[in-house]
């Protein structure tokens, strides 16, 4: 097959989608700056923001002096332009969040699920209720949004039809985008992943933020990974790239909940973790309840308990083993650990960490690589849930809605 050749209208888009990027991440910005940040012409500016003004996406956000001549426009994207919606279908509840352009969160609906193992009826029926309680609370009408997106447990597959695959919830192959759209919501609807939806919130407003290479390392009860490469997530054939969690730490080592045996996450997963320390204690139970709490009982036991101390240290060496595997594979810039567990061990130990990785990994990447703690928490699953369609319109430089068959994802 040829290759098809760029027409003027792909170059135009293109330009469009540069222009509104760098004012969404970068804005409020003059011409002149927004010239020098994207090495556009003054002309090529000038033309382009004039279509985007008169299309209301872009708008006049005061004036900023200049060496000697003229005030400059300053020039932003118009957070009114529309509104996106961003979903967290966890294990535990939905919950559903609104946004305007500026990312500012105008309205949430939580509902709490009873099964760990929701029936998909269910949730569609949930979504469809929470979205017109959600447009009532913002008091936005439908037509104003762009998109929705949605962050679930378990592998996506994009396409034609977006499969959802979650294990660990009981759902095999549902066509979550379809039983959406079937409930009579009509604007283009997004899924993906759930870590790698918190992935893209902590790159667009978190610790990742200015990263070309990183890796968003979430560690809760269980292990997951957002790889970005060149600034995009990778993939891989069918999207389940990422899996970090159940990459082989130990050949024939303990069994994980994937089946497998020796996984990470069977190791370093606080589900894993509390385990090995259960049985270090001699199968005595780990006192409070829920696995939260009893992962800050182990960590805060350190100084007073040889056995804690003991289980804390090896997680450290996994965890560092884990970390390097990734630093030897990516040659990331930085690597984000979050994940409420993640966050839990690096506020403790994120020293000691980076000492176990630096152990693991081939001393020229580890030098290249900062191991910092993410800033969102695992809150930010609906905030990145939202930015998908937010990714749609900067990348098409328009509308979402007019063109959802050009989706860039
Ligand atoms: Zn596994």
């Amino acid at each position: 097959m040829q290759p098809r050749r760029a027409t003027v209208r792909d170059l135009r888009r293109r330009n469009r989608s540069t222009l509104l990027s760098t004012l969404f991440f970068e804005g409020p910005l003059s011409r002149h700056e927004l010239g020098g940040l994207t090495g556009l012409s003054a002309a090529t500016v000038s033309n382009v923001v004039g279509e985007m003004i008169d299309d209301g996406l872009v708008i006049e956000a005061g004036l900023v002096e200049s060496d000697g001549g003229r005030p400059r426009v300053l020039l932003r994207v118009n957070p009114a332009y529309g509104h996106v919606v961003g979903i967290d279908v966890g294990e535990t509840g939905v919950t559903m969040e609104l946004f305007d352009l500026s990312m500012t969160r105008l309205a949430t609906v939580d509902r709490p699920l009873a099964s760990p193992q929701p029936d998909v009826a269910l949730v569609g029926e949930i979504i469809a209720a929470g979205f017109g309680a959600l447009l009532a609370e913002a008091g936005v009408a439908e037509s104003s949004l762009l998109g929705v997106g949605i962050g679930v447990p378990g592998t996506v597959e994009q396409g034609d039809t977006i499969r959802v695959h979650a294990q660990t919830i009981g759902w095999d192959g549902v066509a979550l985008a379809d039983l959406v759209h079937h409930h009579g919501i009509t604007v283009p609807v997004f899924v993906e992943n759930g870590a790698k939806t918190q992935g893209q919130a902590e790159m667009w407003f978190g610790a990742g933020r200015g990263a070309r290479h990183a890796v968003i390392a979430l560690i809760g009860s269980g292990i997951g990974a957002t790889v970005i490469t060149d600034g995009t997530t990778y993939r891989g054939a069918t999207s389940s790239a990422g899996e970090w969690g159940h990459t082989t730490l130990s050949y024939g080592g303990r069994l994980c909940r994937c089946g497998a045996m020796g996984c990470l996450e069977a190791y370093v997963g606080a589900e894993g973790i509390l385990d090995r320390f259960r049985k270090a204690r001699g199968g005595k139970a780990i006192p409070r309840t829920d696995e939260q709490s009893q992962l800050d009982f182990l960590l805060s036991s350190v100084d007073r308990s040889d056995i804690a101390a003991a289980v804390v240290e090896e997680t450290v060496g996994y965890l560092g083993a884990g970390i390097a595997n990734l630093v030897n594979l990516f040659n990331p810039e930085r690597i984000v650990l979050g994940g409420w567990a993640g966050m839990a061990l690096g506020a403790r130990l994120l020293p000691e960490i980076r000492t176990a990785t630096a152990a693991h990994a081939l001393r020229h990447a580890y030098e290249q690589t900062s191991i910092v703690l993410c800033e969102l928490g695992p809150d930010a699953v609906a905030v990145g849930a939202a930015t998908l369609p937010v990714e749609a319109l900067l990348s098409l430089g328009t509308d979402p809605r007019v063109r959802p068959q050009a989706s860039a994802l």
